[in-house]
C-alpha cells in the first residue's frame, strides 16, 4: 500500500485595523489608548434616535489597501446589520459590508515550497466596525484583586477592513510571507500603520487537510492568533492534529477552534456561534463610488515594496535578502535610493545601510528619518572606498566618527589622522583579496605551480593596478601580489 500524503488547504482572514482619526461612523476619535469609555458617543453606542454617518476619509483608506491587494473597486456596495448580543457590542449589530464589499477580488504573491513565486487570490476586502473590548481581572493586570469583567467601548466603531483570501494557502510558511508581504503593501499605501504590538492586524485560518486516497477532511476554523508566529505555530499543530485523526481513519469534525498561544494548542470552541442574521444597513445608504474618485485616490499609490524589492534585484544586483530588508520601511528604502541617485554602487550601498546604518539605528532605537547623515553623504564615503581611497575599515571608521559626532566627512577623515590618496596598507590588501577571490581558477593555476612564466601573476597584478585606478605605487603591488597567492 502506498504511503498516503496529505496536502494542507488553507484560507486565511486578516482584520486590519484602518488608518484615521475619526471612527468609521461617528467623530469620536479612534484612540483606543485614552481612559475606558471617553472617545464615546450615543452614535457609536448605538443609541435610540442616532444615526451614523459614513466617514469618507475611511473610505479612501480602504480603497488605498485594496488597490495594495492588487483588488479593483466596485462602484456599488452595501453595509449590512450582523446582529447578535455580546457585552462587547452594545448596538447589539454589527456594521459591516460582508455581502457586498467595496473590492472585487486580487491576489497576494509568494513563494511555495520550490521558491517559485505562487498567487495567493484574496476574494475581496471590506469595510466595518469593530467592537469594544473586554478587560477580565484574571487576564488583565490593571485589575487585580477585582472578580468583575469591565468594558471599554473606545474601541466600537473603530473602523477596520476585513480581508477573505480564497483557499489557495498550502502551508504554514506560505501562510506567514501572505501576511507579511500584505502587510508591508497595505502600510505602503498608507491604509494603515498595522503595528502588531498594538493589535492592529489579527487573524483566523481556515484550514483542512486533502489526502492522497481521495478523502477531504472538514474545514477548521482557527481563531485567536495575533502574531505571526501564533499564525504559524497554530497551522501547525492543526495540520498535524487533522494529519493524525485522518491516519487513524477518523473524521476530522467541522468545528471553530481557539488557539491557545501559552499552550500551543487549539482546542474546540465552547461557545457556540450565535446565529447572526444579516440585513441591509437602514440607516445607511448604498456607497457610490465614481471612476473619477477611484482615480484620484489611485494616483497616491506609490511603488509596492516586493515590487521595489524585484527592481533591486533585477536592475541592480542587489542580493533578494538585502533587498527584502531594505524594502521592508519605505523611508529606509527611499534613502537607500537617494544614495544610489548620489552616484554609489547599488550593490555596495545596500550593503552599507543594511549593516551600518541599520547597525546605528538599532543601537539608538532610532527610525531612519532620525538620522542626520544624508544619503549623499553616505555615498560620498562608499564611493571613497569603492575608489580604493580608503579601506573599508577607514570607511567604517570614518562612518561612525561622522554619525557620532555628526560630523562631515573630511572632518572625520583628518580627525582619524588618515591620509589619502595613495592606495597602499590595508586599502591595497583589500583590493587584492578581492580581485584574487574573484578569479579562483587563476590562483588554482598559480599555487598549482604552471604559471611557470608568471603570466597569471602578472594578469593579477595588473588587474590590480586597475582596481587602484592608478592611486598605487606598481612596485608595491607586485610585491604584494606576489606574496598574497603564496
Ligand atoms: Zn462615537
Amino acid at each position: 500500500m502506498p504511503e498516503l500524503t496529505f496536502t494542507p488547504v488553507i484560507g486565511i482572514e486578516i482584520h486590519i485595523r484602518l488608518k484615521s482619526d475619526s471612527k468609521l461612523f461617528c467623530s469620536c476619535s479612534t484612540n483606543t489608548d485614552a481612559a475606558p469609555n471617553t472617545n464615546i458617543c450615543p452614535v457609536c453606542m448605538g443609541l435610540p434616535g442616532t444615526l451614523p454617518h459614513l466617514n469618507h476619509r475611511v473610505v479612501e483608506q480602504g480603497m488605498l489597501a485594496g488597490f495594495a491587494l492588487n483588488c479593483g473597486i466596485r462602484p456599488k456596495s452595501l453595509f449590512f446589520r450582523k446582529s447578535y448580543f455580546y457585552p462587547d457590542l452594545p448596538k447589539g449589530h454589527q456594521i459591516s459590508q460582508c455581502d457586498l464589499p467595496i473590492t472585487t477580488s486580487g491576489y497576494i504573491e509568494v513563494h511555495d515550497a520550490e521558491g517559485k513565486l505562487k498567487k495567493i487570490r484574496v476574494h475581496h476586502l471590506h469595510l466595518e466596525e469593530d467592537v469594544g473590548s473586554l478587560h477580565h481581572s484574571a487576564s488583565d493586570g490593571r485589575l487585580e484583586g477585582a472578580d468583575t469583567s469591565y468594558v471599554d467601548y473606545n474601541r466600537s466603531g473603530t473602523p477596520l477592513a476585513e480581508i477573505v483570501s480564497e483557499p489557495d494557502v498550502a502551508s504554514a510558511a506560505e501562510a506567514v510571507e501572505y501576511v507579511m508581504t500584505l502587510r508591508r503593501r497595505v502600510i505602503y499605501s498608507g491604509a494603515s500603520d498595522v503595528e502588531l504590538e498594538k493589535g492592529m492586524m489579527r487573524f483566523d485560518a481556515n484550514v483542512s487537510m486533502k489526502c492522497s486516497d481521495g478523502r477531504w477532511g472538514h474545514k477548521v476554523e482557527v481563531k485567536n492568533m495575533n502574531s505571526f508566529k501564533a499564525l504559524e505555530r497554530a497551522i501547525e499543530y492543526e495540520i498535524k492534529r487533522q494529519k493524525k485523526i485522518m491516519l487513524q481513519g477518523g473524521e476530522v469534525m467541522q468545528e471553530t477552534r481557539h488557539w491557545n498561544d501559552a499552550k500551543g494548542v487549539t482546542s474546540a470552541s465552547r461557545v457556540k456561534e450565535f446565529y447572526r442574521k444579516f440585513i441591509v444597513e437602514p440607516d445607511l445608504p448604498p456607497l457610490f463610488i465614481s471612476q473619477e474618485w477611484i482615480d484620484r485616490v489611485a494616483a497616491r499609490m506609490p511603488e509596492m515594496p516586493d515590487v521595489r524589492a524585484n527592481r533591486y534585484v533585477n536592475e541592480w544586483g542587489v542580493p533578494q535578502e538585502v533587498a527584502d530588508v531594505l524594502t521592508d520601511d519605505k523611508n529606509l528604502a527611499d534613502y537607500f535610493e537617494a544614495c544610489v541617485k548620489a552616484g554609489a554602487n547599488p550593490v555596495r550601498a545596500a550593503h552599507w545601510v543594511r549593516t551600518e546604518v541599520l547597525r546605528v539605528l538599532n543601537e539608538r532605537g532610532q527610525k531612519i528619518q532620525d538620522f542626520a547623515m544624508r544619503p549623499e553623504v553616505l555615498a560620498e564615503v562608499v564611493k571613497r572606498v569603492d575608489d580604493g581611497k580608503l579601506s573599508t575599515t577607514q570607511g567604517k571608521e570614518v562612518f561612525d566618527h561622522m554619525a557620532a559626532n555628526n560630523s562631515s566627512l573630511d572632518e572625520a577623515i583628518s580627525a582619524l589622522g588618515i591620509t589619502e590618496g595613495g592606495v597602499a596598507g590595508s586599502a591595497l590588501n583589500e583590493i587584492i583579496a578581492r580581485v584574487i577571490s574573484e578569479n579562483p581558477d587563476v590562483l588554482e593555476e598559480i599555487r598549482s605551480g604552471k604559471d611557470k612564466k608568471g603570466k597569471k601573476l602578472k594578469f593579477l597584478q595588473g588587474l590590480v593596478m586597475k582596481e587602484t585606478k592608478g592611486q598605487a605605487k606598481p612596485q608595491e603591488v607586485a610585491e604584494a601580489v606576489a606574496e598574497a597567492v603564496k
